[in-house]
């Protein structure tokens, strides 16, 4: 069996149509289906390794080292599958692909085009999970009417023809906003995204309405009139304290059985409701803490949006509130502001800027025993802090700062120039860590070994362990016996900074234990 759900969005960007696709593939995975979900974003970089937090949000890292949209994080969570390369996919990577192919002479003398070429790999792409799982759902990115998504709304049209009706459903995801002066919610934005779609050839078979107010059955009935959509499969999707909670609004209003209707599948098990108690348990909190994230992008939340989840994840495993505060590191009242936290996390990051601010704040929460959790660059510049204040190596520093330091504790490692697949000279990708017993990282993970997922170019300068070990400052995990993964210091309530990126590996009712950890340490002093 393979049936697809293809996702769009029109009226704005942002209106969540990942999270609208990951909640239909939520309760149709209650139903006891295997679902996995796959992005298609119109934007020409071959990925989004390259793209600017703030434009774009975080990167996420697939277990198999693909840099991707953060949505792929949202799939992760709300699905609790792995997702791969076969996941993500942009314009950029599919053109690239395409012309690869043109230039090997593949398409004997042929002109390559938009129509049969790139839909042809775009199409290619759609069935790449076809045999790991029953239902893709295949968000496309971007707006209705965007130049750069035709392609990819043309692939739709065209894999609509060429396949049964009944393997294929349409969701279409749109505003409706309220006019304050009117007093009224207004259709018009969707009926216009709507026809744009049909004029493409897309008729969608459910609209998932976003709006701030309820939508009463007139309105149904004129979106349904106008959109030439059945009333019953025009869904209100009012916004939510939580996102976790947009499955069972969907399912209150049937759009799993109306799913599986169109799609002609039988439930594989009895429903599973457990999953909408286990959620809403995660929102009843006796106590909250304090978490100070001191990095470059203090405004925008999505810079750290998987950090931000597995705090949010791990404290309501504790009945615990996580009330995460963002500080700019280059703020000059930084440790002023740190003197209100319960826990300090310093994230990863690439470049220079803001990074005399981290090294503070790793000074602060050492000296000042607050718990501390320092994740890839915030690892490196506890590694930094410690062999200038602690080993007294002045002006020691990454080379990824200062090239030419006297005390190059963080570097490029030979074994690392020599990493040329996936991603240039960057660790990318799960690697495994041996954690010493008798260790933080030991007592929190209660495992010796660990799989985690990386995504940097430097690392601890294996010259500089044992000058530092004399100071209390000790690695308690190697990569291989050589590349140092996690360190610790001795005589700290909590403080550990690892080279690995622990937060792409959260999901609800499934915390990470560092960053549980972190919250129990941030409990204890509050
Ligand atoms: N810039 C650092 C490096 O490349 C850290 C990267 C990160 O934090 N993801 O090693």
């Amino acid at each position: 069996m393979a049936k697809y759900v293809f996702i769009t969005g029109g009226v704005v960007s942002s209106l969540g149509k990942g999270i609208s696709g990951a909640s239909v593939g939520k309760l149709l995975q209650l139903h006891g289906f295997k679902v996995n979900m796959i992005k298609f974003d119109p934007y020409i970089n071959v990925d989004p390794g390259t793209m600017n937090p703030y434009q774009h949000g975080e990167v996420f890292v697939t277990v198999d080292g693909t840099e991707s949209d953060l949505d792929l994080g949202t799939y992760e969570r709300f699905l609790d599958v792995y997702t791969s390369k076969a996941n993500t996919n942009t314009a950029g990577d599919i053109y690239q692909t395409v012309i690869n192919r043109e230039r090997m002479g593949v398409y004997d003398g042929a002109t390559v085009q938009v129509i049969p070429h790139i839909t042809d790999e775009i199409k290619r792409r759609f069935i790449a999970l076809k045999n790991d799982c029953d239902i893709s759902i295949i968000e496309i990115g971007g707006t209705v009417g965007d130049i750069e998504g035709l392609p990819f709304m043309e692939s739709v049209r065209q894999f609509q023809l060429e396949n049964n009706k009944e393997d294929i459903l349409s969701i279409h995801v749109t505003l409706v906003p309220y006019i304050t002066a009117a007093r009224e919610l207004k259709t018009k934005p969707t009926q216009h995204s709507v026809n744009k779609l049909r004029e493409i050839g897309i008729s969608p078979d459910m609209i998932i309405c976003r709006t701030e107010y309820q939508l009463d059955d007139s309105l149904k009935k004129k979106i349904s009139l106008f959109c030439n959509v059945k009333e019953d499969c025009v869904i209100e999707a009012l916004d939510a304290s939580s996102i976790y909670y947009i499955p069972e609004a969907l399912y209150k209003q049937n759009v799993d059985s109306l799913v599986m209707e169109k799609l002609k599948i039988k439930p594989k098990r009895k429903f599973d409701k457990t999953w909408f108690k286990k959620i809403k348990s995660m929102s009843k909190f006796d106590k909250t803490v304090k978490i100070a994230i001191v990095g470059k992008y203090a405004d925008l939340k999505d810079a750290y949006k998987s950090i931000d989840e597995s705090l949010n994840i791990a404290a309501a495993e504790l009945k615990t509130k996580a009330e995460v505060h963002y500080l700019g590191s280059e703020d000059k009242d930084l440790i002023g502001k740190l003197k209100h936290y319960n826990a300090i996390l310093v994230p990863g990051g690439f470049g220079h800027r803001g990074i005399n601010g981290k090294i503070k704040a790793v000074t602060y929460a050492r000296e000042n025993k607050i718990p501390f959790l320092g994740i890839c660059l915030g690892m490196q510049c506890s590694v930094i802090e410690a062999s200038r204040n602690l080993a007294n190596l002045e002006g020691a520093n990454s080379t990824e700062f200062d090239k030419n330091t006297k005390y190059p504790v963080i570097k490029i490692l030979d074994e690392q120039k020599n990493i040329k697949y996936r991603g240039g000279t960057m660790r990318l990708g799960n690697y495994k860590a041996e954690i010493k017993k008798s260790t933080l990282a030991h007592n929190l993970y209660k495992i010796e070994e660990v799989d985690e997922r990386h995504r940097h170019r430097y690392e601890m300068n294996p010259e500089f362990i044992e000058i530092l070990e004399k100071t209390g400052f000790f690695v308690s995990a190697y990569h291989k016996g050589i590349l140092p993964e996690i360190v610790e210091i001795k005589n700290h309530p909590f403080f550990i900074g690892v080279q690995f990126h622990p937060e792409f590996d959260s999901r609800p009712m499934k915390a990470h234990p560092l960053f549980k950890g972190l919250i129990n340490a941030a409990l204890k002093i509050i």
